[in-house]
């Protein structure tokens, strides 16, 4: 009996979701739907916290940006997400944030979806946002203060919206341009809109403060002064070494709650603090394990840095919906081999083999 028999011959083909095609996705099945359903599955992910194979993001730090891969796995399924935060981007014509990702099957690792994130990451940013706030924000909030009105924000807006019941935004932004993109963008959605003339002026009555910036610094966008009793602060801009976004004392005012400590540690607001600075695991809040807001009065605090597994989340409501909607293509992104233990087989069925060897002949003989 031969044991290495070649089986027969499969093929591999990957679903590939491109940034047009995830709009259609987006398109089709409303964003209201999408939000929710990544809300849904980021709620169930982090439900089964313990069944993942989890790590800090790998990233690469240079002066005007970081560049950051953030891979995740549970016994059947593998993620993966390439992204960068470069806030000066905007200057040059391009996004501050890029992203794509892979999902691969853990068994075999064959890679089954290969999409853009740079959509996914706003929607799943804002998902996580409101799960959070869900959990942690006063219940009947309704007016949400959204401090950076760049690419992220109309996300934000919408999610709390949807998710949360919010009627009112009250934006502030540095750059009114931004501000008057996100007001005319919110236009058709029903949110009270109001802009402010400067980030204390937004905050002020606002249940949720919801801080979105981009600025590679540690800045003091919200000031303990600021701070309200009872209020939530959903705190997403700050998320590499020396880029911050609360003044340190505001961490001191409530309890301070984060996706995963080994990353939000070097990351998140919580950088400015010591190493042993008390905080609470979202997840054990969702899983009724630690209690979530104490009391009306309290002052609660999401440290959000962005985990590799809301992403793993998105990636699959992603694959799913692009499967339900017959939306994205098969691309051969791995060679389709007769086979698989011929992997040069594959170029020599092209003519590509010969040339390769006769050209190594040539130049081990010039060497000679
Ligand atoms: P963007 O560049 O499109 O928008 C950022 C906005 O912040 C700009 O309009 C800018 O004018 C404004 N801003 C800068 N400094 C400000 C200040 N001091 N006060 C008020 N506004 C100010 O960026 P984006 O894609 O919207 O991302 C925003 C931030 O969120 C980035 O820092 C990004 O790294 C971060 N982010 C975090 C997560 C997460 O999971 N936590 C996910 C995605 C993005």
């Amino acid at each position: 009996m031969r044991h290495d028999a070649t089986p027969h011959h499969t093929s591999v083909s990957t679903l590939y979701l491109s940034a047009p095609e995830a709009v259609e996705l987006i398109r089709r099945k409303g964003l209201a739907a999408c939000l929710a359903g990544i809300a849904a599955n980021i709620t169930e992910d982090f439900l089964r916290w313990e069944s993942f194979d989890k790590s800090a993001r790998v990233a690469s730090y240079s002066p005007d940006g970081a560049i950051e891969l953030m891979p995740i796995a549970d016994d059947a399924t593998y993620t993966f997400k390439y992204v960068n935060g470069h806030p000066k981007n905007t200057r040059l014509g391009l996004s501050t944030v890029m992203a794509f990702g892979v999902l691969a099957d853990v068994a075999t690792g064959t890679p089954q979806l290969l999409s853009e994130l740079t959509l996914t990451t706003a929607l799943r940013t804002a998902a996580m946002s409101a799960v959070a706030a869900k959990a942690l924000a006063r219940p009947g909030s309704r007016v949400m203060a959204l401090i950076g009105n760049g690419a992220q924000s109309e996300f934000q807006a919408l999610a709390f919206q949807h998710l949360l019941g919010i009627t009112e935004v009250r934006l502030y932004d540095t750059d009114p341009a931004a501000t008057a993109k996100l007001q005319a963008n919110l236009r058709p959605s029903g949110l009270v809109v109001t802009v402010c003339g400067s980030t204390a002026e937004a905050v002020r009555g606002a249940d949720i403060v919801t801080t979105v910036t981009a600025d590679k610094t540690r800045a003091t966008i919200i000031t303990a002064d600021m701070v309200a009793p009872g209020m939530h602060i959903n705190a997403v801009g700050g998320d590499c070494p020396g880029k911050t976004e609360l003044q340190a004392e505001v961490l001191t005012r409530g309890r301070v709650f984060v996706e995963y400590p080994p990353q939000t540690r070097i990351e998140g607001e919580i950088q400015q603090m010591p190493a042993d600075f008390a905080v609470t695991e979202l997840w054990q809040v969702l899983a009724g394990r630690e209690a979530g807001r104490a009391s009306d009065a309290e002052v609660t605090i999401f440290d959000s840095v962005g985990f590799a597994l809301e992403d793993f989340s998105a990636l699959r409501f992603m694959r799913d919906a692009a499967l339900e909607l017959g939306v994205g293509e098969r691309i051969q992104l791995i060679p389709d081999l007769a086979n698989p233990k011929d992997l040069f087989g594959t170029l020599r069925q092209a003519g590509a083999g010969e040339a390769v060897v006769q050209g190594q002949v040539h130049r081990l003989q010039a060497v000679a």
